[in-house]
């Protein structure tokens, strides 16, 4: 299919590795120039390379953390005039909900909450004035089915749904559209991290922990980054033009309900 989006530019933040490179990699394989943001200079530059020698794409890369204010504004720089907006960080750490402090509770906001609303406010003017724009925000299965030691993220993540809910109708007849991207269990760094501490605190190795983690999922497995991407590139397509304020699933089958 093609997505209609050859020639458009996006910024995809938190992109070097998982979800967030999976899905600039997917924009990049329609034809998408790209600003692409992690903190670690070392493998953004390596996956901005990776990214353009396989698909031939712009990509301009920022280090930084898109959670500061200052590191925002240089990614917001790159391409003020962006076309597509990939909203991603990385989550809040679990814990219990007699942990924390309000503290913990604004880092959770900016991080997961406050960061892409800025960065919405930021170009959407913008893709409002030009009559088109797309913009995924990566926030997770938590969102319909809390995770209980996730709290944090319930909680920013939460906000977010609703902040979206409201302004992807305010926004829908400029011809700019909004959804959220809720990812299940993804096999990413991170997926791996949890996999190992789970191992580490209940003596198992991490064969055994992934084993049962992928037995829960109906599918049988974790998902993959580029399917994950896949979905992403759609949603920025010219044929979502109908989708507006969703919330997309994407857990292999975990949240079991009818509707
Ligand atoms: P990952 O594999 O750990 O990758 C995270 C990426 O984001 C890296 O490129 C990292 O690079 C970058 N990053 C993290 N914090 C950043 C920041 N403050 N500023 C700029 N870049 C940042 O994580 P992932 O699995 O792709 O997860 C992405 C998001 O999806 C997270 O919010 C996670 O909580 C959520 N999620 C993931 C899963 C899953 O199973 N994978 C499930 C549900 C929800 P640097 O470290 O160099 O900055």
């Amino acid at each position: 299919m093609d997505l209609g989006i050859s020639g458009r530019t996006a910024i995809v933040c938190a992109a070097s590795r998982g979800l967030g490179r999976g899905c600039a990699e997917a924009l990049a394989d329609a034809g998408v120039n790209l600003v692409i943001n992690a903190r670690s200079s070392d493998v953004l530059e390596e996956t901005a390379e990776e990214i353009r020698s396989s698909y031939g794409v712009e990509v301009t890369t920022v280090v930084g953390d898109i959670t500061a204010e200052a590191d925002r504004a240089r990614v917001i720089e790159a391409a003020p005039d962006a076309d597509i907006l990939v909203t991603n960080a990385g989550g809040p750490p679990p814990g219990l909900w007699s942990d924390w402090g309000r503290d913990d509770f604004i880092r959770a906001l900016d991080s997961n909450m406050l960061t892409p609303i800025a960065l919405m406010q930021a170009l959407l003017p913008g893709m409002c004035e030009r009559g088109w724009g797309r913009v995924v925000n990566i926030t997770s299965q938590s969102v319909k089915s809390p995770i209980p030691a996730l709290g944090l993220s319930n909680s920013a993540r939460a906000g977010l749904t609703g902040f979206v809910g409201g302004t992807s109708r305010q926004v829908a007849s400029k011809g700019v559209v909004i959804n959220n991207l809720l990812p299940g269990i993804h096999a990413t760094d991170r997926a791996n991290a949890l996999d190992g501490n789970a191992a580490k605190s209940e003596g198992l190795s991490v064969e055994q922990v992934r084993a049962r983690r992928a037995g829960s999922i109906p599918v049988g497995r974790y998902g993959t980054a580029k399917e994950f991407g896949a979905t992403c590139a759609f949603l920025c397509s010219i044929h979502a033009g109908y989708m507006i304020g969703q919330n997309i699933l994407l857990d292999g089958g975990t949240f079991n309900a009818t509707l």
